[in-house]
């Protein structure tokens, strides 16, 4: 690489984690003055800049010289003061650096985000794919089952276009294949933030390409790939039988394969289980690596509902959760369905999820289960309690108290709490009034029932042992 070249090389590196003012400052007019044995040069301008750009920017120069030619082993600073004379061709003009950076960045935008279909067209015709910042690698629960996934796609992600490639991911659906490969495509824009990254799924890739024939668009739709650094492509068993798009993939895939580019397919079968996909393509697909998502174990399938838990900022009986693990054991995307679903049944209506709301969630899902530790059935005819009192005793028996006790005027903490409870759960679960409740327990104000109600319902939000204590007398109930 020449010189200057190099040093350019360098200064594109590192000006993304640099600020803008300061890389216009202290970078113009700056050159590689020389590079032999190991050892660069850098001319700068000014006393000021030599100071500062050795004190503090060393680091990064360093790294990305190494990073570009593998023989340099160290970096001097001199100071050249006819750099900065106007005539003088040697720096480099940083605005040009910037302004070539700023443009590629919106070409990326556009590439990332894709382009947005002119308006007026509201057809429903091809609009953009991004990537979804929820899927990190890092929320991926990793087990045993699942670690080779995971770790061929962090190391995909720090060296794209390296030798996974192709990396082909495949499984059932609800997997977590999506997860994986967008997960990718926003570590890689973290680790490499000038490369393009492109993420289409099958169907869409089909849909832009009906388009694109339709307008005789075909050279934009061709372009679009041509600057892509990595490519994920999602659910390619999509394009059994769709001959002209897969004929356009095959391009694709040729092309940007050829430039050490890094490409990323999922499906739901393995290469050779493509039946419906031409030879030439399922050939390619096996090239790199290829790697199988399996069906997460229970202890895994736990884990994951606890991870969601803490997003959502709730906490669940261990005892449903370990419920819903048991009886969910395809799909992740259903678990986290059903788990999703009690998340918002309490959010909204306060009902805090049982083994018999989430057996409700899951038969909803799948009638034909048999549901594993709970009979919905011969709970559904059960005699649910249904009076103040059969609750009260409940209660009361529970936290060896009589009901004298909760109706009583006792202010001490271990008669409060189970008092409180017993208003919330009779207010929860028998929808009777503040002002019913309130007559119930010995004549109280509504407002101190609606304090209780209130208070215990805060507390569930933080309190396992609570919520523990409440699932419990709630299954003594009857619900
Ligand atoms: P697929 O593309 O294989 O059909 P998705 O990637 O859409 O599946 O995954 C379904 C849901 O399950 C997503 O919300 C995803 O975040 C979640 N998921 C799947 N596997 C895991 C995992 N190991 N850890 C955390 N979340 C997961
Ligand atoms: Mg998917």
């Amino acid at each position: 690489m020449a010189q200057q070249d190099l040093w350019l090389s360098v200064l594109k590196r590192i000006r993304p984690t640099i600020q803008k003012t300061h890389f216009l400052t202290w970078f113009q007019n700056t050159s590689l003055i020389e590079n032999k044995d190991g050892v660069v040069k850098i001319g700068l301008p000014t006393t000021f800049a030599h100071d500062w750009v050795s004190k503090k920017y060393d680091v990064k120069i360093v790294q990305a010289l190494k990073e570009l030619d593998e023989s340099v082993s160290e970096v001097k600073y001199e100071i050249r003061g006819n750099l900065s004379e106007k005539d003088n061709k040697d720096g480099v003009d940083v605005k040009s650096l910037l302004k070539v950076q700023s443009e590629k960045k919106v070409r990326k935008v556009r590439k990332v985000n894709q382009v947005k279909v002119k308006k007026g067209d509201n057809k429903g015709h091809v609009t953009s794919q991004m990537l979804n910042d929820r899927y990190t690698l890092n929320n991926f629960i990793i087990s045993t089952e699942n670690s080779l996934p995971h770790a061929a796609c962090k190391a995909v992600a720090n060296m794209p276009g390296g030798i996974y490639n192709p990396l082909y991911i495949y499984g059932n659906v609800g997997l977590g294949k999506t997860h994986l490969v967008q997960a990718v495509g926003n570590q890689i824009l973290r680790n490499f933030p000038d490369m393009v990254v492109k993420y289409i799924t099958a169907e869409r890739f089909v849909n832009e390409v009906v388009d694109a024939i339709g307008r005789r668009h075909m050279k934009q739709f061709k372009a679009q790939y041509r600057n892509v650094d990595c490519f994920l492509i999602d659910d390619v068993q999509f394009f059994a039988r769709k001959d002209s798009s897969q004929q356009e993939f095959f391009h694709t895939f040729n092309e940007l394969y050829d430039n050490n580019k890094q490409i990323i397919l999922t499906s739901d079968r393995p290469p050779s289980e493509l039946d419906e996909l031409d030879e030439r393509l399922t050939s390619r697909f096996g090239m790199g690596m290829v790697i199988e998502l399996l069906v997460p174990s229970f202890e895994t399938r736990v884990a994951i509902l606890n991870q969601k838990c803490q997003e959502y900022q709730v906490i669940i009986d261990p005892e449903v959760l370990h419920f819903v693990a048991t009886n969910v054991d395809s799909s992740v995307r259903e678990l986290e369905g059903v788990l999703k679903q009690l998340v918002a049944d309490y959010q909204l209506e306060n009902k805090v999820p049982s083994i018999r709301s989430a057996a409700e969630k899951i038969k909803k899902l799948n009638k034909a289960k048999d549901i594993i530790g709970y009979d919905i059935e011969k709970r559904g005819v059960e005699q649910a309690v249904r009076t103040s009192n059969d609750v009260m005793k409940i209660v009361a028996e529970y936290f060896d108290l009589t009901v004298g006790d909760l109706v009583g005027k006792d202010r001490h903490k271990e008669i409060m709490i189970p008092r409180q409870i017993c208003m919330y759960l009779i207010k929860n679960e028998l929808n009777h009034s503040y002002e019913k409740i309130g007559t119930e327990f010995g004549g109280r104000n509504h407002t101190t029932v609606m304090h209780a109600c209130n208070k215990t319902s805060k507390q569930l939000q933080k309190d396992l042992k609570l919520v523990k204590d409440i699932n419990a007398i709630r299954r003594e109930m009857g619900f």
